[in-house]
């Protein structure tokens, strides 16, 4: 794979351990919540459009620098209780929160809490699954009201380059193959122009292998999104909302998934 010269944003890697309310597009007034280092980005993938910059890649499978179990569930208690009106429960920020050593247990408890509070919102995980072969991550992932995996890249070229894993994490076939561990599958697929069109997703032949990879996986959903935050490498561009319905409208073709589709509201970077 020839070197590809990326000129990166300095973005800001922070984020509070609990974060928001957010009005979120594809979640609605959102708590979330990030399992990682609150002041460093640390993630098993390196997304060129993350929003939270390059950051650092975890190699091992746990972020040992993340909040204890405790420590998240005394502050989203707290949090909890000043916001009353939300839509939804959001794992996410700016690391990968499957990565947090307790995250079963935080999943677990957070259901709890939900269920002794009768609450309605929805408690969701957007995740990248490059955790799901950690032993018990499948089944406290299934007990999430909604957990959402990134799908990108059809190529292995592309994933490499652009999601940019840990060596550990494999290739596109290996994440098909965790993703198929989960019953209800729901996937986050985010396409992006550049004018380097190494640095691009939404081309051939990776859109053509997506398609296969949505075959194969039949998700009960699929959100479809593009660039709206600042991302990690200059250039990346949204693609047209036209586009992105237009795409839709292949996946759904060749599966049964809801596909739902999230423009951008900024035109450029
Ligand atoms: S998986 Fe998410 S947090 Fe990790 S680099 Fe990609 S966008 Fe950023």
């Amino acid at each position: 794979m020839s070197v590809v010269e990326m000129e990166l944003h300095p973005n800001t890697e922070s984020c509070a351990t609990i974060y928001g309310p957010v009005p979120s597009r594809r979640h609605g007034l959102s708590l979330g919540i990030n399992l990682g280092d609150p002041i460093h980005k640390i993630c098993t993938w390196g997304c060129v459009y993350c929003q939270c910059g390059m950051g650092q890649r975890l190699v091992s499978n746990s972020i040992l620098e993340a909040p204890t179990a405790s420590q998240v569930l005394e502050l989203f208690r707290a949090a909890l209780a000043k916001n009353t009106v939300l839509d939804s429960v959001t794992l996410a920020g700016n690391s990968e929160p499957c990565s947090h050593p307790e995250f079963a247990q935080i999943v677990r408890q957070i259901v709890q809490i939900k269920t002794d509070q009768n609450a309605k919102w929805i408690f969701n995980c957007l995740t990248n699954g490059s955790e799901l072969d950690q032993p018990g991550m499948a089944e406290a992932c299934e007990l999430l009201d909604e957990c959402w995996i990134k799908l990108d890249c059809g190529t292995d070229d592309l994933f490499r380059r652009l999601n940019r894993p840990v060596d550990r994490i494999g290739n596109v076939r290996e994440q098909v193959r965790r993703i198929l561990k989960l019953k209800n599958r729901m996937i986050q697929t985010l396409l992006w122009n550049h004018a380097d069109p190494r640095l691009a997703n939404y081309s051939e032949p990776s859109l053509g292998a997506l398609i296969e990879l949505f075959r194969e996986i039949q998700p009960q959903r699929i959100h479809l999104t593009t660039v709206s935050r600042i991302p990690a490498v200059l250039g990346i561009q949204p693609v047209a909302e036209q586009d992105l319905e237009r795409y839709a409208e292949r996946i759904r073709q060749v599966t049964n998934a809801q596909v739902e589709v999230y423009p951008t509201r900024v035109e450029s970077f």
